[in-house]
C-alpha cells in the first residue's frame, strides 16, 4: 500500500509539474503576445514606392514591431494599386500602394518623398494629429517654416540624415570646429549616387549649420559652394561645400579641418540605406505620444548639447 501511495504521489507531483509548466508556457505566450501587441506601432509610409519607402516597409515588417496601415505614393507612380509581398515575422504580408490618404489613424507617419509631397503630408498630419517623422531632403526655407509651424500643433521629427553614426558626427563636427579654432579652414565634401536630386545634401548643410552654431559663423552666408575661376581663392571664415555625384554611392560625408602643418578629417560612410531606415523606424517608435515640438535625431538618441 505504501508502495502504491508512493507511485500516486510520484504521478501527482509529475503531473502537477507538467501542468505547472504548461501554465508557465501559456502565460509566456500570452505575455509575448501582449508585448507584441503593445509594441506594434501602426505606420503610414509616404513615398512608399521609392527606394527608402520600400526598405522602410520591408524592415518594419521584418522586425515584427510595426503594422503598415497605409503605403502611399503619387498617383503617377507605376505601382499604384499593385500589391508587393513583404516578409513578416509570421509569414508573407501583402501591401498595396495607394495614392490617397486613408481615414484610418496611424500612430506615426514616415515621409521619405519629395519636398512638395511633404507639404501635403504635413497638412494631413495636422488634420489627424498624427506625429510625423520627416526624412525628405531638399526642403526650402518656406517649407521649413511650414514644418516649424506644424510642430507647434503636432510632434514633428525632421532629420536630413537618420543614421545613428551620422547624428553622432553632427554633434562632433561643431565641437571639433570650436576646439580647433579659427586657424583651421573647414571644407565639407559629400558624395552620393547619380540619382540624387538636391545638392548639396541636407546632411552636408546640417554639418555646416552645426559648425556655424559652435563657431559664430553666419549660416548660410558663410558657405561657398564649389570653386571655379581665376579669383577663387579661399576667404577666411568660409566653409566650402562640394557635392560629388557618381554611380550608386549611398552617402559619404567628410569634414576637412586644415591648417598650416596638419589636417584633421572626420568621415562618415553609409554602406547602404538600411542605416537611415533603422534610424527612421527608431524615431517612429520614439515619437508616439510625444508632445508637439520640433524634434531631431539628437532627441531620439539623447545626445543633445
Ligand atoms: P525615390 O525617388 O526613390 O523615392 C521618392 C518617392 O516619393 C517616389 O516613389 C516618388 O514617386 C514619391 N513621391 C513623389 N511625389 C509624391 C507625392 N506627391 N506623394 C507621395 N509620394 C510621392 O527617393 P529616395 O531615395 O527614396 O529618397 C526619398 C527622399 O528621402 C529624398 O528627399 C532623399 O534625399 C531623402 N533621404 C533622406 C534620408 C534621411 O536619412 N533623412 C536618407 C535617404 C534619403
Amino acid at each position: 500500500m505504501r508502495y502504491f501511495n508512493n507511485i500516486i504521489e510520484y504521478f501527482n507531483r509529475n503531473f502537477l509539474q507538467i501542468r505547472d509548466t504548461a501554465i508557465i508556457f501559456s502565460d509566456c505566450n500570452r505575455f509575448k503576445q501582449l508585448e507584441l501587441n503593445k509594441m506594434s506601432t501602426k505606420l503610414m509610409v509616404i513615398g512608399a514606392g521609392g527606394r527608402m519607402g520600400g526598405r522602410i516597409i520591408a524592415l518594419a515588417l521584418e522586425s515584427g514591431r510595426f503594422d503598415i496601415i497605409s503605403a502611399i505614393d503619387t498617383s503617377n507612380h507605376p505601382n499604384i494599386g499593385k500589391k508587393t509581398v513583404y516578409t513578416g515575422v509570421s509569414g508573407p504580408i501583402e501591401i498595396t500602394l495607394n495614392d490617397t490618404f486613408p481615414a484610418a489613424a496611424a500612430d506615426a507617419v514616415i515621409d521619405f518623398s519629395m519636398p512638395d509631397a511633404a507639404e501635403k503630408t504635413i497638412n494631413y498630419c495636422l488634420e489627424t494629429k498624427i506625429p510625423l517623422v520627416l526624412g525628405t531632403t531638399g526642403i526650402n526655407e518656406k517649407q521649413k517654416e511650414t514644418i516649424i509651424a506644424a510642430s507647434k500643433e503636432i510632434a514633428v521629427l525632421y532629420a536630413t540624415n537618420m543614421s545613428v553614426g551620422m547624428n553622432v558626427l553632427f554633434a562632433l563636427a561643431g565641437k571639433v570646429a570650436s576646439m580647433l579654432g579659427p586657424d583651421y579652414d573647414i571644407e565639407i565634401i559629400e558624395q552620393h549616387h547619380r540619382f540624387k536630386k538636391d545638392a548639396p545634401s541636407g546632411s552636408a548643410l546640417t554639418l555646416a549649420e552645426n559648425i556655424c552654431t559652435h563657431t559664430g559663423r553666419k549660416f548660410p552666408d558663410c558657405l561657398v559652394h564649389g570653386r571655379e575661376g581665376k579669383d577663387a581663392k579661399r576667404r577666411d571664415g568660409t566653409i566650402g561645400i562640394h557635392a560629388i555625384r557618381a554611380g550608386d554611392i549611398t552617402g559619404v560625408h567628410s569634414i576637412i579641418f586644415g591648417t598650416s602643418g596638419e589636417t584633421v578629417t572626420l568621415n562618415h560612410t553609409a554602406n547602404n540605406r538600411d542605416t537611415f531606415v533603422g534610424g527612421a523606424l527608431r524615431a517612429a517608435e520614439w515619437i508616439v505620444g510625444k508632445k508637439p515640438a520640433l524634434y531631431s535625431m539628437a532627441d531620439v538618441l539623447n545626445i543633445k548639447d
